[in-house]
């Protein structure tokens, strides 16, 4: 059988729980093979009146229990591989906090600041020109990644209704709220990570006021996580972008540090505080450490000298397989991304379901359907820690791959339910 679009990375985690869940070839295949995957190279004009080729993809990994759901990042890593899995941790994390969704995730392979923003809105609506016929509130519904915002999603959404020829609020989200976005979707992603925090530190016992934190990344998720985890009492001690780091032991004034980045362009060079490295700062003795920036950060390498005792993978695969199993023989808590950053598109599904209604919510009470997902999801989590006697990451995989398997044998595409379940 033609196996070439099979995702190594995916096939990987899977590998992880394949034996407790007992999963034969089909069973594989549906969760390593994307669905549908989009590569294309298109042109666009640069200021300059030079034409250029941007190289884009979107790849829907799975929609058995819904449309699949998922941002566009711009980054010059971008590849395909890359986009498989994070299609993939789409498809589980939109599981995990129980969406009608399945998953999906594109991307353009730019350096975005190399870019005019007359440049960014003609590539972004280019991209879009070459997915129409594959997205649309019930077929593929993206949304703003890495480098992507709501800026940007409003170009989207123009260049589609343009297209269309009338209004699809529900085709894109993480849109505008002018432009039928929901409130607090802007924060949402740091928000839900916030409240899934609370719920640890909760059974950890830890006190805000006593539990220090470093955040890896100041892009919108690590910026606004440091700033309310800050305005919630927790010690902040170190944040950095992606230049440079800083660190203070008695905690820093986010409110400051943001002042400061938009003044200066860096976090770095802030006043009362030592600059330190990226490197440096996932190693700091701290009680919890949020990557929030890219993934891969936390790898084999240096493992073994990471001193938290709780990571919160607010990022997309900011720890490898084998960064992870290190974690776990050194009794680090590691809240996996699936769970711990889902509150974005919890958020980008209230702003879908307000768009179908047409009836749209204040930000407390999008806040409290929010907290109500999040703390749902750590709940769910808890129970198959338990009944399995795993970890976190084994409890979500566990959890999601047999709803999205159960939904595949619904449909007629599997014969047999899952063996554990
Ligand atoms: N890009 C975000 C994520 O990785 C949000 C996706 C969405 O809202 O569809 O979860």
């Amino acid at each position: 059988m033609e196996k070439d679009n099979v995702c190594i990375d995916c096939h990987n985690q899977v590998d992880k729980v394949a034996k407790i869940l007992k999963l034969g070839q089909a069973e594989l295949d549906i969760l390593t093979i994307p669905k549908r995957i989009l590569t294309f190279s298109y042109p666009v004009k640069l200021d300059s009146g030079e034409i250029r080729y941007f190289t884009g993809y979107r790849v829907q990994f799975n929609d058995a229990r819904g449309p699949t759901k998922g941002g566009i990042r711009f980054h010059p890593d971008v590849n395909l591989e890359e986009i498989k899995t994070l299609a993939f941790l789409m498809t589980l994390k939109c599981t995990v906090v129980n969406l009608p969704y399945g998953g999906a995730k594109g991307g353009v392979m730019i350096e975005p600041k190399r870019f005019s923003e007359a440049e960014i809105e003609r590539i972004s609506r280019g991209y879009i020109r070459e997915i129409k016929d594959f997205i649309g509130p019930d077929i593929d519904i993206p949304a703003p990644d890495v480098n992507t915002d709501s800026r940007i999603m409003a170009w989207m959404l123009d260049e589609y209704e343009k297209i269309k020829g009338r209004h699809v609020p529900g085709v894109i989200t993480g849109k505008p709220v002018a432009l039928h976005g929901s409130k607090a979707r802007e924060f949402s992603t740091s928000m839900g990570g916030a409240y899934v925090l609370g719920e640890m530190a909760g059974a950890l016992n830890l006190k805000p006021a006593k539990t220090s934190v470093a955040v890896q990344g100041f892009g919108n998720v690590g910026m606004n996580i440091a700033r309310i985890l800050h305005e919630w009492g927790y010690k902040v001690v170190a944040v950095s972008d992606s230049k440079n780091g800083i660190y203070n032991a008695n905690g820093l004034d986010i409110k400051d540090v943001i002042a400061h980045k938009e003044k200066t362009g860096q976090v770095a060079k802030f006043k009362g505080a030592k600059d330190i490295s990226n490197e440096e700062l996932l190693e700091l003795k701290t009680d919890v450490l949020v990557p929030a920036a890219l993934e891969n950060q936390i790898t084999k390498k240096n493992a073994n000298n990471i001193k938290a005792k709780l990571i919160l993978e607010m990022a997309n695969g900011p720890v490898t397989t084998e960064a992870d199993d290190i974690l776990l023989k050194k009794d680090i808590m590691v809240v996996p991304d699936i769970l711990a950053n889902a509150g974005g598109v919890v958020v980008s599904y209230f702003e879908w379901v307000q768009n179908s209604m047409n009836f749209y919510w204040s930000e407390n009470e999008v806040l409290d359907k929010l907290k109500t997902y999040m703390t749902n999801a750590v709940k769910d989590m808890s129970k198959v820690c338990g009944e399995f006697n795993c970890d976190m990451r084994k409890a979500l995989y566990i959890n999601s791959i047999r709803k999205i398997l159960e939904a595949e044998r619904l449909r007629g595409n599997l014969a047999q339910p899952v063996k554990s379940a």
